[in-house]
């Protein structure tokens, strides 16, 4: 007899497990199921620096994650950008919002483990991992038929809603078949640690360069953390450089406003990719995260936004009667629109920006950034979206919710 579930989340990554949490906090009962197995965390919460907006902070906040961080978070209070070889930067003053700080740096490792023990403290949440997703079976009498294979060979569960939180390449939304729009923008991008003569201050450094940016992060260990984009014909020689040979690159590249690079840790390389699913619902089920789009990390965006999708969807599903009814799921794609569609153009302009060797383009860009920098409006509306401050912003991303 397959087991029926209210709302069965398919991958317990970064939004899958924060969409968990959220449920439970609406007093909804979710499943979680994912590939990976119990004794190990989803390859997903590696040594990736992530930026978490103001907005996400207060979330996570409420949840009850943040407060279970083992290392500390790193506060971003300025943000710095600037363009190699362009006239012009940009300065943002969290202060001049009347913020602390934009957000913080939290290492998604970290993350992990702080996610997997509030979840564990959480008796209404139920996990099923090592549990992949194969694909659906019927849809009849308001349930969707789910098939996964795990430790204990394949089964069928029923579900009245089933969550897509499997990431970019979801075997969810294709068994759902689903179109994507995908673009790759032909960049690697190098992540590390980073120490440098000044330790971090609060101020988050983007520089952009003709293959890509250049970021320092500040982390909360006294380290930074680096992204490094190289062009994808380089990035090969560019994993094989000597760790010394690797810091002159970026330094070049970066400058030196943090001082002398010293030490650089392991690297981890990312391709940088746009994937667009074309529709986020489906009869009784629903896209979130990764699934429903990937963004260049250029911008931080890309889990910031997810995370506003679960809460989005948690919200709905917590006033109403039945969790994947039609009418629901046309709610959540009507309310996440308008933030998808700005959060999307926002990482993918950035993007492109850094990609493009155009030569007319280069005074454009520097005016662009000199501009940005002498008009509040055009400023404010940056820090709103770098904040988490777009759309219909789901109540537990305001201040104080918790
Ligand atoms: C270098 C880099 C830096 C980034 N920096 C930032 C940042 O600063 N700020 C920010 O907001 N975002 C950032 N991002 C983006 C962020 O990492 C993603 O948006 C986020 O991981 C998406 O979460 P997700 O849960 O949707 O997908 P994922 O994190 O990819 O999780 C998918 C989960 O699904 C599971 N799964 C997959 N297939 C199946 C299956 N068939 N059955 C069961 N389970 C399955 C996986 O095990 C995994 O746990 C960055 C990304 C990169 C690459």
């Amino acid at each position: 007899m397959a087991q029926t579930h209210d709302v069965l989340i398919i991958g317990g990554g970064l939004v899958g497990a924060s969409l968990a949490l959220a449920l439970d906090r609406a007093g909804v009962a979710a499943t979680l199921v994912d590939a990976a197995p119990p004794a190990a965390m989803p390859a997903v919460f590696d040594q990736r620096n992530l930026s978490f907006a103001d907005a996400t902070v207060n979330a996570l906040t409420a949840l009850g994650v943040m407060q279970r961080l083992r290392a500390p978070a790193g506060a971003i209070r300025r943000i710095h950008a600037s363009r190699n070889g362009d006239f012009g930067r940009v300065l943002l003053d969290a202060a001049d919002y009347g913020r602390d700080s934009f957000g913080q740096v939290v290492v998604a490792r970290d993350f992990g483990a702080a996610l997997e023990s509030r979840l564990a403290e959480l008796p209404r949440v139920v996990r099923l991992r090592p549990a992949r997703f194969l694909g659906f079976g019927d849809l009849a009498d308001g349930l969707r038929e789910v098939r996964v294979g795990g430790g204990d060979g394949e089964r069928i569960l029923r579900a009245r809603l089933v969550v897509a939180a499997d990431g970019t390449d979801s075997a969810v939304r294709n068994a759902l078949g689903i179109a994507v729009g995908r673009h790759d923008y032909r960049q690697r991008l190098f992540v590390a640690r980073l120490r440098t003569q000044r330790a971090p201050d609060g101020i988050a450094y983007e520089r952009l360069g003709d293959d890509g940016p250049t970021a320092l992060l500040p982390r909360g260990d006294g380290a930074w953390g680096l992204v490094h984009g190289v062009a994808e014909a380089e990035a090969d020689r560019v994993a094989g450089l000597a760790d010394r040979d690797f810091m002159l690159r970026v330094q070049d590249a970066f400058g030196w406003r943090a001082g002398r690079f010293l030490e650089v840790g392991e690297r981890s390389p990312y391709p940088a990719l746009r994937v667009v699913a074309q529709q986020t619902t489906a009869q009784r089920a629903v896209l979130v995260g990764n699934a429903a789009q990937t963004l260049h990390p250029i911008g931080a965006q890309g889990f910031n936004l997810g995370l506003r999708d679960a809460l989005t969807l948690a919200e709905l599903i917590a006033g109403a009667d039945d969790p994947g009814a039609d009418a629901l799921l046309e709610a959540h794609a009507a309310r996440r629109h308008e933030d998808r569609t700005r959060t999307l153009a926002f990482s993918d302009g950035m993007a492109r920006v850094t990609a493009s060797r155009v030569p007319l383009m280069r005074p454009l860009r520097g005016l662009g950034l000199a501009a940005l920098d002498r008009v509040p409006s055009l400023q404010a509306l940056l820090a709103g979206g770098a904040m988490g401050y777009r759309g219909d912003v789901p109540a537990l991303c305001r201040r104080g919710a918790a």
